[in-house]
C-alpha cells in the first residue's frame, strides 16, 4: 500500500482545503473532525507522509502521540471531561476512511455515549469549540 498525496489530510497540511486548527507543532498537526462525535472531537496528524501506524516511523508515532496527549489534557480541561477516547484506524478492513495516520481525540463524559458516525456538525459550534481548546492550551 503506498501513500497518496492528494488524500484530504495532505490536502489539508497543504492549506488546500481548509480546516479548524487548534495546535501545531514542527511534527504534527491537531484541527476538528468535521463529523464530531463528541464535542471537542478532534485529529492529531503527523505533518509527513504515512498512511497509517503500520508504516508510520517510530518518531512520527512519537510525535503524534506526545501530541495527542497535550490535546488530550486540553480537552479534558476544555469541556470538563472525565474521560478521553482515542481512536485509530488502519487500512479499509481496519475503519480507516482517510489514508493518513491520524488518532481521534474524544473527549468523554459520565453517561455520554459518543454520537452515531457520519453527521457533518455545525461550522459556529466546531469553531466554538476549537476556541475552548485554544484557550485551554494557552492558559
Ligand atoms: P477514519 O479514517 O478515522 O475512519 O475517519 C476519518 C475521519 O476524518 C472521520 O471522523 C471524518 O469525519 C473526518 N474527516 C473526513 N473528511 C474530513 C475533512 O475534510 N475535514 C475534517 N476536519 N475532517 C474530515
Amino acid at each position: 500500500m503506498t501513500y497518496d498525496s492528494d488524500n484530504i489530510f495532505a490536502k489539508i497540511l497543504r492549506g488546500e482545503i481548509p480546516s479548524t486548527r487548534v495546535y501545531e507543532d514542527d511534527d504534527t498537526l491537531a484541527f476538528m473532525d468535521i463529523m464530531s462525535r463528541a464535542d471537542g472531537h478532534l485529529l492529531v496528524i503527523p505533518k509527513t507522509p504515512c498512511r497509517n501506524m503500520l508504516d508510520a516511523s517510530p518518531e512520527q508515532m512519537t510525535a503524534v502521540m506526545c501530541t495527542v496527549q497535550k490535546l488530550s489534557h486540553a480537552v479534558m480541561k476544555a469541556f470538563g471531561a472525565e474521560g478521553v477516547t482515542l481512536q485509530q484506524f488502519n487500512e479499509a478492513v481496519g475503519g480507516q476512511e482517510v489514508f493518513h495516520l491520524h488518532v481521534h481525540v474524544l473527549p468523554r463524559h459520565e453517561g455520554v455515549s459518543l454520537r452515531p458516525p457520519g453527521k457533518m456538525e455545525e461550522r459556529d459550534i466546531i469553531e466554538a469549540n476549537a476556541e475552548k481548546i485554544r484557550a485551554a492550551l494557552s492558559a
